[in-house]
C-alpha cells in the first residue's frame, strides 16, 4: 500500500490539522476503513478557559467518517479524568460512556468514538485504528497467532478477541505498556492498532505493516489461484440480468412481508468469481470476518443452492422458488439461534424491535448477489462491506483456512445494547421510506414536482423521462438533497415496450421492484376534428393511451410478483370529464387512459394494488403549453397571449393559479397509504370548475 503523506499537504501544523489530514488519506483508501470505521487520536497540552494546561487527547467522534472528517469530528477529552480508569477492574459499557462524556472539554461536542478508552490507555501521543483488509485476513485464519508469527514474526502484538469497551481498552494498554517497541497490535477479528508520537508515526508504522501484510497474503493466494485452476467451477446463468430482474420483485415481496426493504442486484466480477469458487459455501457458512461486517450483513449471508435448477434449464419462477425457501429456512436458523442465547444478551423490551431474522445478503450461485436493507444506502453498505468479506475470506482460505468471528460472538455484536442505542437515535423513517416510485415524464413540469415531492417524503424515485439529460438532472437534484441512491434516471419512450419493459427491469435491479408508479406522460395536440392529421390522432392515442396501457401492465405486473400491493396513479385531464374544442386527439386519447385507469383498479384489487387518476387543468409550468397551445387557446378566448394565465385563473371556482406543485400534493396523497381506502377515484385539481365536476 502507498504511503499519501505528504507534508507539504498541511496548511498549518497544528496537532488537529495532522490529525485530520491523517484521517483523510486513510479515510479514502477502502481497503484500510469502510463507512465510518477506524478511529484515530492525538494526545497534547491545551490551555482551558482559566489559562491552565491541561493534557488532553483529541479523539475521532462516534460514527463520522474518516474521510470527510473536519476539526468538529475530533472532540477533546481531558485524559486526568481518563487515565486513572486505567487501574479499575472493569467497568460496564454505560458508566465506561458516561465518563468519557464527563472528561469532554467542551460538553456540546459529538459523542467520542467507543474506543476512546483504547486510545487513551495507549502510552504514546498518536494513536490509529483500522480494520484493513489484509490484516483481518491475516488474523481470520485457523490458528491465527501462528499466520500472524509467520507473516510479522515476534515484534507484533495480538489480543484475544473482545466486544469493544472497557477490558478490551485496558488489555491493549497492558499489551502495549509492556512492549513499548512492538510495531503494532492485533485486536483478533477486529483490527490493527499502531501509534507514534505524531499522527504522521502512527500513520507510516500503519502502512508499513498494511503492506506487509497484503504482500504476504498476495504471495499465498496467487499459489492457491495456480492451484485451483483445474478445480470444478460452479456452473453459470447465461442470461443472468433477464432471470434477475424477474427474480427481484419476488424476493424483495418475501422479504418484505412485514416492513418493506430494498434491495440491490449484484452480478460483477468480484461476485461471480466467489460464487464459482469450490469453497464458497463453506466459506459463507462459516460466519462474518468482524464486529463491523457483522453490524452490515449480519452473521452470516443466505445461501441458495440452486446449481441443480441452472442444470435442467430451470425457469425464473423455480429459481426464484428456491431462493425463497433459502430465505425462509436463514430466518428459522436465526431465529433459533437467537432463541438458544437470548437469555445472555440482556435486552429490554424496547430493544426487541431491533430483533429482525431476515438475511442482509443473499447468495445464488450462478446468478449472484442480493444484498437488503430498509434503503439503498443500506443496501449499498451491505454489498460494499460483503465485497471486502470475500477478499478476506479467499485470501485467509489461500492462508490454509479461513476462521471467522464466533456465532456467539458475533450474535454479541448484533444485539450489543450500544449499537442498538446507536439504532434508537436514528431520526425516524419518513411517510414513503422503503418504498419505491417510478414516474414518467419525470424530467419537467407535473413529473418532475411529483419525483421532487415523492423524494421528499422519504420515497427511492426513479426519474424515467425520454430525456435522459434532463431526468438525471432531476435524479441528481433529489441525490443531493435527499442522500446517496435516491433516485436514478432513466431513458423510457413510453410507446416503445422494449423501451417501457427495459426501464421497468432496471428498476427491479436497482431497487428490487416498485411500490408507487406515476404515469404522467403525455402531449397535447391541438386541431379542429376536420384539420387533424391522422399522425396527429395517431401520436396523442400512443402516448397518452398505450403509453399509459405499456406503463401500467408492467406496473401490475412487478406489483402482483411482490404481493404487497401498490398505488398507480394516472396524470388524466380535465378534458376527461369536459372535453375542449380543437381537443379532439387529446380529450379522447385521455379518456381511454382514464377507461384504463378504471380497469386497473377493478383488475387491481384483489392485489391490493389501487389505481386513481388526476384530473388536472391549465398548469402553465410544463412542458404541454408550447407557444402552439398558447396561441391557440388565446384566439379561442378572444385575449393576449399574455393575459393566459390570468384569464385561466380567473374562469375556475376558487379564481386561483394551479401549479405543477398542487398536482403533486394530490398524487402523494393518492401514492401514499393515506388514501389507502380510494381506488378507481378522480380528482380534479382545477380551482373548480363546475362543467367538469365529475359525473
Ligand atoms: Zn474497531
Amino acid at each position: 500500500m502507498r504511503n499519501e503523506w505528504r507534508d507539504d499537504a498541511i496548511r498549518r501544523s497544528d496537532a488537529i490539522d495532522q490529525l485530520i489530514y491523517q484521517a483523510r488519506i486513510i479515510g479514502q483508501e477502502d481497503s484500510l476503513v469502510l463507512w465510518g470505521g477506524g478511529n484515530t487520536s492525538f494526545k497534547f497540552i491545551e490551555h482551558d478557559f482559566n489559562g491552565k494546561s491541561v493534557r488532553v487527547m483529541c479523539v475521532k467522534g462516534s460514527g463520522s467518517d474518516m474521510k470527510a472528517t473536519t476539526r468538529r469530528d475530533f472532540p477533546a477529552v481531558r485524559l486526568d479524568d481518563l487515565i486513572p480508569l486505567f487501574d479499575r477492574d472493569d467497568l460496564s459499557d454505560d458508566v465506561m460512556v458516561e465518563c468519557v462524556m464527563r472528561a469532554l472539554v467542551d460538553p456540546s461536542s459529538p459523542r467520542p468514538s467507543i474506543e476512546t478508552l483504547l486510545h487513551a490507555f495507549v502510552p504514546f501521543d498518536a494513536v490509529l485504528h483500522t480494520h484493513a483488509d489484509a490484516l483481518l485476513t491475516v488474523m481470520n485464519t485457523r490458528g491465527r497467532e501462528a499466520t500472524v508469527r509467520n507473516c510479522f514474526g515476534d515484534d507484533m502484538l495480538t489480543v484475544p478477541y473482545r466486544r469493544p469497551g472497557f477490558l478490551l481498552s485496558k488489555e491493549t494498554g497492558l499489551a502495549i505498556r509492556a512492549n513499548p517497541n512492538a510495531r503494532g497490535l492485533l485486536l483478533m477479528n477486529h483490527g490493527l492498532v499502531t501509534w507514534g508520537d505524531t499522527p504522521k508515526q502512527a500513520y507510516d508504522r500503519h502502512i508499513e505493516l498494511v503492506t506487509q501484510a497484503e504482500e504476504y497474503v498476495n504471495r499465498n493466494w496467487s499459489i492457491a489461484i495456480r492451484q485451483s485452476e483445474f478445480i470444478d467451477r460452479q456452473p453459470t446463468i447465461a442470461n443472468r440480468p433477464s432471470f434477475a430482474e424477474k427474480i427481484s420483485p419476488l424476493l424483495r415481496g418475501a422479504l418484505g412481508k412485514e416492513r418493506r426493504v430494498v434491495i440491490r442486484f449484484d452480478d460483477g466480477d468480484g461476485v461471480m468469481n466467489f460464487l464459482q469458487h469450490p469453497d464458497a459455501k463453506m466459506l459463507v457458512e462459516s460466519g462474518a470476518a468482524t464486529p463491523d461486517h457483522t453490524l452490515y450483513t449480519k452473521r452470516n449471508a443466505a445461501w441458495a443452492d440452486i446449481r441443480p435448477l441452472i442444470e435442467r434449464n430451470a425457469s425464473a419462477e423455480e429459481i426464484a422458488n428456491e431462493i425463497r425457501n433459502s430465505i425462509h429456512a436463514f430466518a428459522l436458523r436465526d431465529n433459533d439461534f437467537f432463541d438458544a442465547n437470548r437469555d445472555s444478551l440482556n435486552l429490554s423490551q424496547d430493544d426487541l424491535r431491533f430483533v429482525s431474522h431476515i438475511p442482509r445478503v443473499i447468495l445464488a450461485p450462478g446468478i449472484g448477489m442480493w444484498t437488503v436493507g430498509k434503503d439503498a444506502r443500506a443496501a449499498k453498505i451491505a454489498s460494499d462491506v460483503f465485497h471486502h468479506t470475500i477478499s478476506i475470506m479467499l485470501g485467509a482460505n489461500a492462508l490454509g483456512g479461513y476462521a471467522s468471528l464466533s456465532q456467539k460472538d458475533a450474535l454479541d455484536i448484533e444485539y450489543w445494547p450500544m449499537e442498538l442505542y446507536r439504532l434508537s437515535l436514528q431520526p425516524a423513517e419518513r411517510e414513503l421510506s422503503r418504498r419505491v416510485a417510478l414516474v414518467t415524464g419525470a424530467a419537467n413540469g407535473i413529473g418532475k414536482a411529483v419525483a421532487l415531492r415523492l423524494a421528499k417524503e422519504g420515497a427511492h424515485v426513479i426519474v424515467a423521462d425520454i430525456d435522459l439529460t434532463s431526468a438525471q438532472a432531476v435524479a441528481d437534484e433529489i441525490v443531493a438533497a435527499n442522500g446517496i441512491d435516491r433516485a436514478i434516471a432513466i431513458r423510457m419512450n413510453v410507446t416503445d415496450e422494449a423501451s417501457v419493459l427495459s426501464a421497468f427491469a432496471q428498476s427491479c435491479l436497482a431497487y428490487g421492484g416498485v411500490d408507487i408508479v406515476v404515469s404522467n406522460a403525455g402531449i397535447a395536440r391541438t386541431s379542429s376534428i376536420t384539420d387533424l392529421t391522422l399522425d396527429e390522432w395517431n401520436a396523442s392515442l400512443s402516448v397518452n393511451a398505450t403509453g399509459h396501457f405499456l406503463v401500467a401492465r408492467e406496473a401490475m405486473r412487478v406489483m402482483k410478483s411482490q404481493g404487497t400491493g401498490g398505488s398507480i396513479v394516472f396524470n388524466a385531464t380535465k378534458n376527461v370529464t369536459a372535453p375542449g374544442k380543437d381537443f379532439g386527439a387529446y380529450s379522447a386519447s385521455k379518456a381511454a387512459e382514464a377507461q384504463l385507469c378504471r380497469v386497473v383498479a377493478i383488475e387491481g384489487g384483489e392485489y391490493g394494488i389501487r389505481a386513481n387518476m388526476v384530473n388536472p387543468d391549465a398548469i402553465f409550468n410544463t412542458n404541454l403549453w408550447t407557444d402552439q397551445i398558447r396561441q391557440s387557446r388565446a384566439k379561442a378566448a378572444g385575449i393576449d397571449v399574455g393575459q393566459l394565465e390570468a384569464h385561466y385563473a380567473k374562469r375556475n371556482l376558487l379564481q386561483t393559479k394551479v401549479t405543477a406543485e398542487d398536482v403533486a400534493e394530490a398524487i402523494f396523497w393518492l401514492a401514499s397509504d393515506r388514501s389507502s381506502k380510494t381506488t378507481g377515484a378522480m380528482i380534479p385539481i382545477d380551482g373548480g370548475l363546475r362543467e367538469s365536476f365529475p359525473r
